[in-house]
C-alpha cells in the first residue's frame, strides 16, 4: 500500500512504497521502493566489498571524480534547482542559493583540498628516545559510512557529506528523508554519471525501521545523522551499543541579539531572512530575537513592514518570497505554537496561516511580540516563518536570554562594534556565532558546522568533518638500526639508568638537567652497555 506525504509522516512500516508529493500542489512527484531492513546485511556487504577497491584508488583520483560530479551538477543546475523546489517546496531562488550553490562550492572544495587534508601527515616526535623514529597520521577510511538525512536541506546536507566520505575512501549508504526520497536518487545519479564504481554509493529508502537498522549495524563504521534531537538520541544509543562513532547534527532554537548600535536596516533584513528563509524550516533559522530596548519599537515596526512584503506563493515563481511547508505536521505544530503563545498574551503583528490558492500549506511571515520563555514558541523548535521578538536592557541580559535554551546550534549578534560583538560571542553557548549575518556558513565546507548542548555531537565540514570520516591510524617507522635498550632482560642497573634518564630529561630547567647528567654519569652507562649488548645484562 503506498503512502501519502500529506500525512504527518509516511507510514513506511506497512508500506513497500513511498510516494513523494509536491508540497505546493500535493501532486505526485514520483515513488520509490522502501528498503526492508532484512536487506541491509547484503547491502552492507556489497558496500564493503566495493569500498575495498575504492579505498585503493589514489585520493587524487577520487578527488577528480568529485570534480566531475560538480561539473555534472553545474551542467544541470537548473534541472536540479527545479526538482528540489518540486519535491521539497522551497522557493526556486532558495533552491539555487541554499542547495545547488553550496553543493557546487563543497564539491569544489572537497576536490581541491581533500587530498591535502587527508594525506599522510608527519607527527613531530622530537623526544630523545623517539628522535630516530618517524611517526605519521595515516588517515584510513572507516569502510562503510551511513548517512541519514532530513528533508529540509535534502540536497546540500547529504551531497556534501557523501562527497567528503567518498574522497576519504569510504563507501556510503545514504538514507534520504522519506519526504524527499527522489532528491536522494538525484544525488546518486550525479555520482553515477561521473563514473563512481558500482556499490560505492547506495541509496536506501524508508523511515525509522531502516534508519534504526543502519544505526545498529556493525558493518557500518560510522554514521552521520542529521535530524531531530529525539531521533538523534535513538541513533546515538543504537550506534553506541554497536561501538560506532556518530556525528549528530540536531535541532536548534537560534537567537539573534540586536544591539543598540546595530545598523538597523541590515539587522531587520538579516533577521527576517534568518527567520523566514526556507519558510523558517531551517535548523539554524532565527527563532528568537532579543532587541535592545532603545531600538525595540523601531525594529518591530521595520520588521513588520518587511514581513508584510514577504508574500507566500508558488515556489516555482522566482518572485515568491515564502514557499509551502514541506510537511503538514510542521504546519500544524507552528499553528499550535503561535496560537498557544497568543492565548498566553503574545501578539502576532503580521502574517498567519495563508491561502495562496494551491493545495499545500503556507504561513505568512509573522512578527510576534509580548513573548516570554514560558512559551513553547520560545523554547521548542519552530519550523515556520515566525519571528518572536523580546526587548532587553543590557547586553548581559541578552546573553542570558540567548543561553536560556536546551539548544545551541547557532546565534547571531548585530552590532557596528565588531570587537564588542566578538567579546559577546565568546559568551554564547552555541556551535556557531555569526556577527551581522546568520546561518549562511553551512554552504561553505571549509567552515565547521556542529551544535552545542542538545543541538548535536561532532562536526561536519571543515578539516574536522574530514577527520570524522577516517580513523587516524598511527604509522611508526624505525630503520631498525638503533638498538632498543629497554627491551628484556630487566635488571637493577637498567632501572637505575632509567631513573637517571627520566630525571635528566624531565628536569624543570636546563641547569637541573645538566646537574643530573653530570652527577649520574655512571648510571647512564647501563643504557650504553645495554645498547652495545642488547641480549646481555647491562652490568
Ligand atoms: P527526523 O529526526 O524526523 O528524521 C531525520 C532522519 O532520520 C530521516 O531520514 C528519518 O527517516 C530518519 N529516522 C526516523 N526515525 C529514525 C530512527 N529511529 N532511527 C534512525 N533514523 C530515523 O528529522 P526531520 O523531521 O527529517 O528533520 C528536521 C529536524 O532536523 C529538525 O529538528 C532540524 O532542526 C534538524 N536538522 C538539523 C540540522 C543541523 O545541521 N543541525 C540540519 C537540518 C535539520
Amino acid at each position: 500500500m503506498p503512502v501519502k506525504k500529506t500525512t504527518a509522516r509516511p507510514r513506511t512500516k506497512k508500506s513497500d512504497e513511498i510516494i513523494s508529493y509536491n508540497p505546493a500542489t500535493l501532486e505526485e512527484v514520483g515513488r520509490v521502493r522502501v528498503t526492508p531492513p532484512s536487506e541491509l546485511d547484503s547491502i552492507v556487504q556489497t558496500a564493503s566489498e566495493a569500498q575495498r577497491r575504492w579505498g585503493q584508488v589514489p585520493i587524487r583520483e577520487r578527488a577528480k571524480l568529485i570534480q566531475r560530479v560538480a561539473a555534472h551538477v553545474l551542467d544541470n543546475h537548473e534541472r536540479f534547482a527545479e526538482f528540489i523546489t518540486r519535491e521539497n517546496g522551497k522557493t526556486l531562488v532558495e533552491s539555487y542559493l541554499m542547495e545547488v550553490l553550496p553543493v557546487l562550492d563543497t564539491f569544489t572544495y572537497v576536490a581541491k583540498h581533500g587530498p591535502q587534508i587527508l594525506s599522510r601527515e608527519r607527527i613531530p616526535t622530537p623526544q630523545l628516545i623517539m628522535k630516530h623514529k618517524k611517526h605519521y597520521f595515516d588517515y584510513t577510511p572507516y569502510g562503510v559510512i551511513g548517512i541519514i538525512s532530513p528533508w529540509n536541506y535534502p540536497f546540500s546536507i547529504p551531497a556534501g557529506e557523501v562527497a567528503i566520505a567518498l574522497v576519504a575512501g569510504n563507501s556510503v549508504i545514504l538514507k534520504p528523508s522519506p519526504l524527499t526520497p527522489l532528491i536522494g536518487e538525484k544525488i546518486k545519479h550525479a555520482f553515477d554519471q561521473a563514473g563512481l564504481p558500482e556499490g560505492v554509493l547506495t541509496i536506501v529508502h524508508g523511515d525509522a525501521p531502516i534508519g534504526s537498522a543502519m544505526s545498529a549495524h556493525e558493518g557500518i563504521g560510522t554514521l552521520f545523522f542529521t535530524g531531530s534531537v529525539e531521533t538523534g538520541r535513538k541513533v546515538g544509543e543504537a550506534a553506541g551499543r554497536a561501538l560506532k562513532p556518530t556525528v549528530l547534527e540536531l535541532g536548534g532554537k537560534d537567537a539573534a541579539i540586536v544591539c543598540s548600535d546595530a545598523d538597523l536596516d541590515r539587522a531587520v533584513r538579516g533577521v527576517m531572512w534568518g527567520g523566514c528563509a526556507n519558510s523558517g524550516q531551517t535548523c539554524a533559522g532565527i527563532e528568537r530575537v532579543y532587541v535592545s530596548r532603545s531600538r525595540y519599537d523601531e525594529f518591530v515596526d521595520r520588521a513588520s513592514e518587511l514581513a508584510e512584503r514577504l508574500k507566500p506563493g508558488d515556489p516555482m515563481e522566482p518572485e515568491t518570497q515564502v514557499g509551502p511547508f514541506t510537511d503538514t505536521s510542521q504546519y500544524e505544530k507552528v499553528v499550535r505554537q503561535v496560537d498557544e503563545a497568543i492565548e498566553h498574551g503574545a501578539k502576532r503583528l503580521t502574517g498567519g496561516p495563508a491561502d495562496v490558492g494551491m493545495a499545500g500549506k503556507w504561513y505568512a511571515p509573522s512578527i510576534v511580540t509580548d513573548v516570554d520563555h514560558s512559551m513553547s514558541l520560545m523554547r521548542d523548535e519552530t519550523f515556520g516563518p515566525i519571528v518572536p521578538v523580546m526587548p532587553f536592557d543590557d547586553e548581559q541580559d541578552a546573553v542570558k536570554l540567548a543561553n536560556d535554551s536546551e539548544f545551541g546550534l547557532g546565534a547571531s549578534i548585530w552590532s557596528k562594534d565588531t570587537n564588542r560583538a566578538t567579546k559577546l560571542a565568546s559568551e554564547l553557548e552555541s556551535g556557531s556565532v555569526w556577527i551581522n549575518d546568520h546561518m549562511y556558513s553551512h554552504g561553505f565546507a571549509q567552515l565547521p558546522w556542529g551544535g552545542a548542548k542538545r543541538s548535536g555531537v561532532g562536526v561536519t565540514h571543515s578539516k574536522f568533518g574530514f577527520y570524522a570520516c577516517v580513523r587516524p591510524k598511527l604509522l611508526s617507522v624505525d630503520s631498525g638500526r638503533m638498538p632498543v635498550p629497554f627491551w628484556h632482560p630487566y635488571d637493577e642497573r637498567l632501572r637505575k639508568s632509567f631513573d637517571a634518564v627520566l630525571n635528566a630529561l624531565y628536569a624543570p630547567n636546563a641547569g637541573e638537567k645538566l646537574r643530573t647528567v653530570l652527577s649520574r654519569r655512571s648510571e647512564f652507562k647501563g643504557i650504553i652497555d645495554r645498547a652495545r649488548n642488547p641480549n646481555g645484562p647491562s652490568v
